[in-house]
């Protein structure tokens, strides 16, 4: 074989089990041959870029950087959507179409998913261009953001036209965004609002390789083109679908708006357990003779209709804005809600996000507020009863000091967040780094509370989390509810943390942007916090995954004198500041490419250790099952949504000990 049909051979497999795993969710290889393949396949393009090829699956990884987004104008115009809330809605729209059009009419139905609208072009099967709907007209060019989404097919399959556009939607579930939130917040950042803006945001990062990190996904819902030789609007989701697009399965061909209202019935009620965030079902008229008939208004097809499901809104008043600080600094402003029950719970608390927000929405104490539960956890207002609002209310006036330690507050150029700049005197920032330290995923120090932390600060035994190591018994025990036996604890648990392991320990520091992640892919690169210090930005960010704002950051933390203090010192007292010898012996390929998830209680190992097991052995460990996962590790009391989830997917569950033969 040459060279040239080695490099086809394997874009060709890899694009087949790219679309078994991210469109069929079917995969028939694992991960680890998966990124064996795509590594041989960049090696040779690398080697002979004579055979380059823009559609390639090499390319799903990113790399490209877009300076600027082009304009392109729009070859068939993107609508906008009309919008219907109640039957008689429907049954008024129903009638004017049986005006103008002549025979029966059928409909589809089909899931409005909530995120960002694309048009993707395709020439002789190949991904020629992304845009987004920009003003309907014309949009930016984001083809190489895109090209990093696995669901998007490069080249297609089957017999599709020599050049059609195709519309759909991108999306990021729900999962895939509260894990992005969660490393966001445990790296001390602001955790986005919600998943349709996260989505959107992707699409214009500069660097699509940061794209490419993102679990996005993209459905597709509407062929347009001439002469494709397709007569309905169901016929154009099966045809999609068959050259290998990613089209959800949900779509229903009705006779009757009765029928429609049952389709909208059972999804109001089962949208929750959708992947992915929905507003509202949309219908459109089967026939795309009959639509081509009913044309379209200034602003949307005749022959389609949004129906909007009821967004769970409350309405109450909102008492006060208070302003909390985190462990750095950042400053949330925080809505006092008097009680209000929404979609089940009851809700005292919103996030105003940032000053901007507030004043965007002109939000002040005392408003009666509009309140709504999205695909966010933390419910939000998302307006102002302005009739209800006192004659004698002023605009809010964001504050301008710390609210604990008075310092001005400060506003880096492009950024949203306020920030108190007292790194070393404010409170709750010590408070919380330290906290952060001892937390579970940091130093998991037993017998030691935030609250107790708090009391150690506030009592003046502590000021940072080095000074923990020189806390005695004695001194902890005159602290309230202290009893000696705790007091012990609390000593020995710090103790006992000095075995935890060097990337813990890197997470533990708390610098900014260092999430879990990422301090395991420093730890492991370069295994000594030494070499850490030692390393100049370029270095950093040459490091897999780490980006400039990583280095950056990385950087100006051990820059600070009164840091690099604080980790000597931990190193004195024997903390982990270096990957141990031990480790490095231990750590083993045996489950390279394997996924697991860990559900129940063990006998032999506690669940840290047995996760720590499998990371150690090159395994992979994940927290939600999915086609991706490899094994179940089963100890007593497996969840039942887990067992029955695992069931579904065929995926094998093993218990401890066949777990723990694997490795020996
Ligand atoms: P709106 O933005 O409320 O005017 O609604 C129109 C938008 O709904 C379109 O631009 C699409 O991005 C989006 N949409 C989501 N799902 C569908 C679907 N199944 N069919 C058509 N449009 C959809
Ligand atoms: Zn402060």
């Amino acid at each position: 074989m040459t060279i040239e049909q080695q490099i086809n051979q394997l874009r060709q497999e890899l694009r087949e089990h790219n679309y078994n795993y991210y469109t069929l969710d079917a995969p028939v290889i694992s991960d680890y041959e998966f990124d064996m393949k795509l590594k041989e396949l960049q090696k040779l393009e690398e080697e002979h870029p004579q055979f380059y090829d823009a559609n390639s699956p090499t390319l799903r990884v990113g790399g490209q950087i877009t300076k600027n987004f082009e304009t392109v104008v729009h070859e068939h115009r993107m609508y906008s959507l009309d919008n219907s809330y109640s039957k008689e809605d429907l049954l008024d729209w129903e009638k004017r179409i049986k005006k103008l059009v002549d025979g029966e009419v059928n409909y589809t139905c089909e899931l409005k998913y909530d995120g960002v609208s694309i048009s993707l072009t395709y020439i002789d099967g190949e991904l020629e261009k992304a845009v987004t709907r920009g003003d309907g007209i014309q949009g930016d060019n984001v083809t190489t953001n895109v090209k990093t989404i696995n669901s998007v097919p490069l080249k297609l399959k089957g017999d599709f036209p020599a050049k059609f556009d195709i519309r759909g939607e991108i999306v990021l579930p729900y999962d895939g965004f509260a894990k992005m939130n969660q490393e966001r917040i445990d790296a001390g950042e602001e955790p986005y609002a919600n998943p349709r803006n996260t989505a959107s945001g992707s699409l214009k990062l500069q660097d699509s390789s940061e794209t490419a990190k993102r679990p996005l996904d993209c459905l597709l819902y509407s062929i347009q083109g001439d002469r494709l030789g397709i007569l309905t609007q169901y016929d154009n989701l099966k045809k999609a679908r068959a050259w290998g697009f990613k089209v959800p399965s949900e779509s229903k061909l009705v006779n009757t708006i009765d029928e429609v209202l049952e389709y909208v019935a059972y999804w109001d009620k089962h949208r929750h357990d959708l992947p992915y965030e929905t507003d509202g079902i949309v219908i459109k008229v089967n026939d795309l003779q009959q639509q081509e008939e009913l044309g379209f208004t200034a602003k949307a097809p005749r022959w389609a209709m949004a129906y909007k499901f009821k967004a769970e809104q409350a309405t109450t008043i909102l008492n006060e804005i208070t302003y909390q600080v985190g462990r750095t600094g950042a400053i949330t402003p925080v809505a006092n809600l008097q009680a209000v029950s929404l979609a089940g719970t009851t809700v005292k608390r919103a996030s105003l996000h940032n000053a901007d927000q507030i004043e965007k929405l002109d939000i002040r104490e005392k408003d009666t507020v509009f309140v709504e539960k999205g695909g966010e956890i933390i419910p939000k207002i998302v307006g102002v009863d302005f009739q209800k609002r006192n004659e004698d209310s002023k605009p809010t006036q964001y504050i301008v000091e710390c609210p604990e330690c008075h310092s001005i507050l400060i506003r880096k150029e492009g950024e949203a967040q306020h920030y108190c700049p007292n790194y070393e005197g404010c409170p709750p920032q010590i408070i919380g780094r330290i906290q952060h330290y001892i937390s579970r995923k940091a130093m998991d120090i037993e017998g030691l509370g935030g609250e107790t932390v708090a009391l150690l600060v506030n009592e003046g035994l502590i000021t940072n989390y080095a000074d923990l190591y020189d806390l005695k018994k004695e001194e902890v025990i005159p602290l309230e509810r202290m009893a000696e036996k705790s007091a012990e604890n609390l000593v020995l648990g710090i103790e006992k943390s000095k075995e935890i392991p060097f990337e813990r320990v890197l997470f533990a520091l708390g610098i900014r942007y260092v999430g879990e992640t990422v301090a395991k892919k420093l730890a492991k690169h370069y295994k000594t916090i030494d070499a850490i210090v030692a390393a100049t930005e370029e270095e950093l960010v040459n490091v897999d995954e780490i980006g400039i704002k990583i280095a950056q950051s990385v950087q100006e933390f051990f820059v600070s004198e009164e840091n690099r203090i604080l980790v000597d010192r931990l190193k004195e007292y024997g903390v982990q500041l270096e990957i141990s010898a031990e480790k490095l012996a231990n750590q083993t390929d045996t489950l390279k490419g394997q996924t697991f998830v860990v559900s129940g209680v063990f006998e032999k190992v506690s669940r840290t250790e047995l996760k720590k097991l499998i990371e150690d052995n090159g395994g992979k460990v994940s927290s939600s099952i999915s086609s991706k996962t490899s094994y179940i590790v089963a100890g007593d009391n497996m969840g039942p949504s887990k067992l029955e989830k695992a069931t579904k997917l065929g995926v094998p569950i093993i218990s401890e000990d066949e777990f723990l033969v694997k490795i020996v």
